[in-house]
């Protein structure tokens, strides 16, 4: 029986060793969701022999697997594209810090979890402009180019924007508190809602196009949504395109929002070493590349060229941003909101 027992385990061992040794995996949780993302992976496992499973979901559904798998959660890495998101998953101990030289040497401190003792939570990988898009027929460009005056009166019955509580608006409502003080970001969030051409609906793409067809004159999207539709060939989306102008807001103050994609190691990772390779080859300049050609997104790490057609056209080669840490954003989640509750922002 002992001897059984013996040779079982050892059988095991040498089965546990031939994995190691013959098929590096990681397993990865992702929330990007653009089709064009399966270069990195597939480059990432040609440079490093490391095999990838991937398992897609959006935000919210990755944090609830996290937390409903615990202990026994396979997922080692984690992909998440929004900075409030993040620091959710940081608050709720998904995560574990890492400690690595190359990635707090890359990402900016601004684009990046706050170092604890332990390491650093989350880092951004890429980022995108939340911006505004107008119909260059009806609206002047001077009446659009501030956050502010999506809550001006002028702007009464043209606004369309996605849902309030989807974490692109929460992280930009997020920032706007962390700009404004909570008493002003409040009344301002009253005025976009008393300025809303119809209830919020649909995606960013959905809020251009329903100013093409004249539903609304403004509307609200991050950055590489316009750039797809720059880079369309379809003769509706270049139409659509031609008639409407971007503006890349408060750039004679305190610059235009942005937000991140970005990673993680998941608290219980089995194969911790492969995540933080996989954060790390994130980081490096064949992937931060990617992010701009192959996404239409900036890259985070220092030195990093772009020569995207579309990034340059969209905002003119080089636009001021916020420099307020995304950090500080994700820490407003909750109050914001409370706020969408008060004024009625669905
Ligand atoms: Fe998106």
């Amino acid at each position: 029986m002992i001897k059984k027992i013996i040779g079982i385990g050892s059988a095991l061992l040498l089965a546990a060793a031939g994995v190691s040794a013959q098929e590096q995996v990681l397993n990865l949780y992702s929330a990007r969701h653009y089709s064009t993302d399966e270069a990195l992976y597939t480059n990432f496992t040609k440079a490093t022999g490391i095999k990838i499973n991937r398992v897609d979901a959006d935000d919210a559904g990755i944090l609830a697997r996290l937390k409903a798998e615990g202990t026994a959660s396979p997922a080692d890495v984690i992909l998440l594209v929004d900075a409030a998101r993040l620091y959710k998953g940081e608050v709720d101990g998904l995560f574990q810090p890492v400690k690595s030289k190359l990635l707090d040497d890359a990402i900016p401190a601004q684009f990046r979890a706050k170092p604890t003792a332990e390491g650093t939570p989350w880092f951004g990988f890429s980022t995108r402009a939340r911006v505004i898009v107008y119909d260059k027929l009806k609206v002047k460009r001077d009446d659009v180019d501030t956050y502010d005056e999506l809550a001006d009166p002028k702007n009464k019955g043209k606004i369309c924007i996605r849902s309030g509580s989807h974490p692109y608006n929460l992280s930009l409502f997020g920032a706007v508190t962390e700009h404004l003080g909570e008493q002003k970001a409040e009344a301002w969030l009253k005025g976009v809602v008393a300025n809303l051409a119809r209830d919020p609906v649909g995606g960013d793409v959905d809020q251009i196009k329903a100013v093409g067809a004249g539903e609304c004159q403004i509307a609200v999207s991050n950055t590489y949504y316009i750039a797809r539709l720059l880079r369309s060939n379809n003769p509706e989306e270049k139409a659509l395109m031609e008639r409407v102008g971007i503006v890349f807001p408060n750039q004679n103050s305190w610059g235009t929002h942005v937000n991140i994609a970005g990673g993680a190691v998941a608290k219980n990772a089995k194969n911790p070493a492969n995540a933080v390779k996989f954060l790390e080859y994130l980081a490096g300049a064949e992937a931060q590349n990617y992010f701009a050609n192959g996404n239409n997104e900036w890259p985070v790490a220092k030195g990093v060229k772009v020569s995207n057609p579309a990034l340059r056209a969209m905002s003119g080669g080089e636009f001021k941003s916020e420099t307020i840490p995304l950090a500080a954003v994700g820490a407003n989640q909750v109050k914001v909101q409370q706020m969408l509750d008060r004024v009625g922002f669905k």
